[in-house]
């Protein structure tokens, strides 16, 4: 049987990233069941991110905004931002895989078991072994499926197409807004030229990915009314997910990408989390390496890095109260509302980028528009413990973070009895 030191299964974002930051140190197979370099997802994303991670030859088009509209908002997140071409990123990706000795193979992961320390990957004809397995299937990957370890999952189910544009040489915007419909759902545009776009109907489900058909039958409709006769180029169709897993490795397995649910809930989207997290992934899989360590004990602390990041905690109580505008206030028509409380900051919270200054000045931002008793009755007493929780745990982590900097805390003193509240002796 043929021997790795690392299978990666499914060659998308994650997979290809996680191939290339690993394929210096050790032999790996990459496995694809559909043709390796292609996607059905569309991506936008950030000047400086395509600059840091090498993708500039795929940008399609540059903007400085994305522009969100509800029946009565609007706001424009003033960013630089980019739309790639999204299989010419992956065959860029393929490229660089293989220049580094990544063994690409067109085969679908069927199934594995464990042997003497290590798994036994399936495909259809062949059997492959190694010590570690990355599965980086997407949201449908059969081993998350199989061990039932979705908890909770949110997720974004899409369909749309690339279409040449009905009046070539003015290109549409970057932006999302709703349809107004029973079912909840928005239209996504990215542009790709002067004649080609991207665009797309999508609509949040809790804990199901919804039914594409649907979701086809409304695109048709969407299509017909703002381009009809449109000539369609490509499906585009998938989703963006967020949740929870009841465990994020296996003995032996590790999970990356939307497979672990990388995404945290409500911003950030699952390529742009995998551009900025693939590095660290790579980083924590050398460490298992180096320790030869892969029980799901030592594989977990692969994904506590990646998803317990202080900026993830900044990001779920911010989220928190992002839900609160979005249920009272109707929806898409609360969620740009919120956006516009926010102002400008609300791009460090698109881009997942959020640090102590940011929320604060965050916080004043949303006060400023909205009074703090408005927000406080906005949040559900059920809901009390999740957020006072995460504050919690925040507040740990940043004071175990300050003593490991050797930072020295100040000191908490005991409050001094209020002065006059009594007559001293004698008087
Ligand atoms: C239309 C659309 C628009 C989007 N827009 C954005 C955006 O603007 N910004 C953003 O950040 N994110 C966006 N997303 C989300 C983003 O595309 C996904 O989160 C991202 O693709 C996840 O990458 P992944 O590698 O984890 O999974 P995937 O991209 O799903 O890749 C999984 C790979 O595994 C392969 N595979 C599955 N099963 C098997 C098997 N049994 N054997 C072998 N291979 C297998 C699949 O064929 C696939 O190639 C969008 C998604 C869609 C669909």
């Amino acid at each position: 049987m043929e021997t790795f030191d690392i299978i990666i299964a499914g060659a998308g974002p994650a997979g290809l990233t996680a191939a290339i930051e690993l394929a210096n140190d050790y032999k790996i197979l990459l496995l694809e069941k559909n043709k390796p370099g292609t996607t059905t997802a569309t991506w936008y994303s950030y000047a400086d991110r395509a600059r840091e991670y090498g993708l500039e030859d795929a940008v399609a088009i540059r903007t400085d905004y994305i522009k969100f509209t509800s029946p009565s908002q609007t706001h424009y997140m003033r960013d630089d931002c980019v739309i790639f071409d999204h299989n010419k990123v992956l065959s860029i990706w393929l490229e660089k895989a293989v220049s580094l000795g990544v063994d690409i193979r067109q085969e679908e992961f069927t199934g594995y078991e464990y042997a003497d320390r290590g798994v036994v990957v399936k495909t259809g004809d062949n059997e492959y072994f190694a010590p570690l397995l990355i599965d980086a299937m997407g949201i449908n990957s059969p081993i998350i499926r199989q061990n039932k370890l979705i908890k909770r999952k949110d997720a974004w189910v899409i369909y749309g197409a690339r279409i040449k544009n009905k009046t070539p040489g003015k290109a549409y915007q970057l932006e999302y807004y709703p349809l107004n419909d029973e079912a909840n759902t928005y239209v996504g545009i990215h542009p790709i030229s002067n004649e080609e776009t991207n665009i797309y109907v999508f609509k949040g489900q809790k804990n199901t990915l919804g039914n594409p058909d649907e979701m086809k039958e409304i695109f048709e409709k969407v299509l017909n009314e703002t381009n009809p006769g449109a000539e369609k180029l490509e499906t585009l169709s998938g989703s963006i997910v967020s949740g929870l897993l009841h465990k994020y490795a296996l003995d032996n397995i590790v999970f990356f990408g939307s497979s672990g649910m990388l995404n945290p809930d409500g911003c950030g989207m699952g390529f742009n989390e995998i551009l900025k997290q693939h590095k660290i992934f790579a980083q924590e899989v050398k460490k298992c390496y180096q320790s030869n360590r892969f029980d799901q004990r030592s594989l977990n602390k692969i994904s506590d890095k990646i998803r317990n990041q202080e900026v993830i905690y900044f990001q779920k109580i911010i989220g928190a109260f992002s839900l609160y505008f979005i249920k009272s206030a109707g929806k898409w028509d609360g969620g740009v509302k919120w956006l516009n409380a926010m102002g400008e900051d609300s791009k460090q919270w698109m881009r997942n980028e959020m640090d102590l200054e940011w929320l604060k000045k965050a916080n004043l931002r949303l006060h400023s528009t909205i009074p703090v008793a408005e927000t406080l009755k906005m949040i559900p007493l059920n809901e009390l413990p999740f957020i006072m929780g995460q504050l919690i745990r925040f507040a740990n982590k940043a004071v175990v973070s300050k003593i490991k900097q050797g930072v020295k805390l100040p000191e908490f003193k005991k409050p001094k009895p209020e002065s006059g509240s009594g007559k001293k002796n004698g008087e």
